[in-house]
């Protein structure tokens, strides 16, 4: 079996080699943490985003979407807490002259004794077969429960020290753990110091009146400081949602893991705001129901967990994550915050203007309590591209590189060919793609065999490919074949449509969380 980085480096070299990504400026050596998405990189992003817009915005009459601007007055960025708050502790090696960020090399190390209680877990699976209980297993064989409180109690005291700014203390339990750096094992570190993550900017044409601004690091704000202007033009009755998508800027400590940590990301987030004092209720809803959205694209369950949060943010009363398994382990892909009324009070606050709902039925003002959904675009691209990415193995030592993408996510829908490139096939298929273009991303091709072809639209991630041959002449029909399954039908070319409609429709896939 490959390991996990070998793994890594295959999808990112795919990605490349099929252009869905490319390193930014790459002529000039590439930019850290910022990428290109490239022909086909470009249409599976903007699929993945209208999959998420449409379950969000137009499938709950209650949510409507919005586009604010990235740039944002800057006493907005000291209300929401970034100016003050949103610094990650970062921590030297002197002798490699590395930077890291310091909760996640406590992180990692955590993530290294979990390693070990899933062997042990795995282990006894196999010991007692069908008798094995998982869930009592965890909870008293000693190795693993030991493990698992040593976890705890490290993750715990990280999450006071960050709490109470105690950044000696965050140094100190990297050295108890006798944590090394990871790419040249030396223990010789820096104090841990806090560094703000927002990137400044300045609006204006002279130095004296130039304003300074910050690129926001969060679309989320974006909808506070409108959420007024929605709700009085909208007519919205609470509880309600408003969704966004947008770029946001982060400047990352450490930005090793391709498009997981970038420099310039996207984020697809929905704030809700309910009453005060139904967070509880409507947190559950919503970590279910973004969990439903994560399994209609069929990328196995056995691939998400949640995380709840230990430590919570200045904003929230509580949090998890929805993790994925990436090709690196499981991470962070989306975040279910409940914000409690921070951003809307402080925006008050700072702005003077009354950002209070007047309850109809209830007959009482109040601050809206604010449910948040935060996923990252390109987090969720990297979820469904590596999952997508196989080398299956046709047996007699034969193998395919197929990349299997949800069909609805698809850059190209089909592939038509003329099985030769004459004998009037050419212009049959063409004749194909003109009539399906109207619904649907296809493509011409002629080049090489069909057989190389196939396999250069597996490795694509396109679902069908169509091919022309005499007997289409003749009765007019084709041969379909499916990416996944490589199986092969006759059909009538007026069925195409339907066919490939039945099979990439967002309406059949949305269908799934019901
Ligand atoms: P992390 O702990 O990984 O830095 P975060 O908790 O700071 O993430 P949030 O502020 O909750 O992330 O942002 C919401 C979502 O935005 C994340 O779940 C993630 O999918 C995405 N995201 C955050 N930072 C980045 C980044 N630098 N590059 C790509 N996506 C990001």
């Amino acid at each position: 079996m490959a390991n996990q980085d070998d793994t890594f480096k295959k999808v990112i070299s795919h990605a490349k080699e099929y252009g869905y990504v490319f390193q930014s400026s790459e002529i000039y050596d590439g930019l850290s943490a910022v990428y290109d998405y490239a022909q086909n990189g470009a249409e599976l992003k903007k699929n993945i985003r209208d999959y998420w817009w449409r379950a969000m915005v137009q499938m709950n009459e209650n949510i409507v979407g919005i586009d604010a601007a990235i740039f944002m007055h800057p006493t907005t960025w000291k209300a929401s807490g970034h100016v003050d708050a949103f610094n990650d502790p970062l921590i030297d090696n002197k002798d490699s002259k590395k930077r890291y960020r310091a909760d996640v090399l406590i992180e990692d190390y955590c993530a290294k004794i979990e390693a070990k209680i899933d062997k042990e877990v795995k282990k006894a699976a196999k010991r007692f077969g069908a008798a094995f209980n998982k869930e009592e297993f965890l909870s008293t064989n000693a190795r693993v429960v030991g493990y698992q409180e040593k976890i705890n109690t490290i993750l715990s005291r990280m999450a006071k020290s960050l709490e109470n700014e105690d950044l000696a203390d965050v140094k100190a339990l990297i050295e108890e753990l006798a944590i090394a750096d990871p790419m040249t094992g030396s223990k010789n570190w820096t104090d841990v110091k806090q560094f703000n993550l927002m990137f400044g900017t300045k609006l204006g044409a002279s130095a004296e009146t130039a304003m300074d601004l910050y690129l926001r690091p969060e679309t989320a704000q974006g909808i506070f400081v409108n959420f007024l202007n929605v709700q009085k033009t909208s007519r919205l009755k609470i509880p309600f949602g408003i969704a966004q998508t947008g770029k946001a800027f982060r400047n990352e400590i450490v930005a090793r893991q391709f498009i997981f940590r970038m420099r310039e990301f996207e984020q697809m987030e929905m704030q809700f705001f309910i009453k005060p004092g139904t967070q509880g209720k409507w947190y559950e809803h919503w970590k279910a129901h973004r969990m439903k959205w994560h399994l209609s694209l069929g990328l196995g369950e056995e691939n998400y967990r949640f995380h709840d949060h230990e430590k919570l943010a200045h904003y929230a009363d509580a949090a998890a994550d929805i993790e994925f398994k990436f090709p690196f382990g499981f991470k962070e892909l989306e975040g279910i915050h409940s914000r409690t009324d921070f951003d809307l009070k402080a925006h008050e606050e700072h702005s003077g203007k009354k950002l209070q709902y007047y309850d109809n039925e209830d007959k009482e003002s109040y601050t809206p309590y604010v449910l948040e959904t935060s996923i990252g675009l390109d987090r969720m691209f990297l979820a469904v591209f590596s999952n997508a990415l196989e080398e299956e193995d046709l047996g007699d030592g034969k193998t395919r590189t197929v990349l299997k993408l949800p069909s609805v996510l698809a850059p190209t829908k089909a592939a038509i060919f003329p099985l030769l490139a004459k004998d009037g096939l050419p212009e049959v298929a063409k004749q194909i793609v003109e009539d399906l273009k109207w619904d649907f991303n296809v493509i011409y091709e002629e080049k090489d065999t069909v057989g190389k072809r196939y396999r250069r639209q597996d490795a694509n991630g396109t679902p069908f490919c169509i091919t022309v041959d005499h007997d289409t002449l003749q009765d007019n029909t084709v041969t379909i074949r499916h990416r996944d399954t490589m199986a092969q039908e006759r059909v009538k070319i007026d069925d195409l449509r339907a066919i490939i409609k039945k099979e990439v429709d967002v309406r059949h896939w949305l269908m799934k969380m019901k």
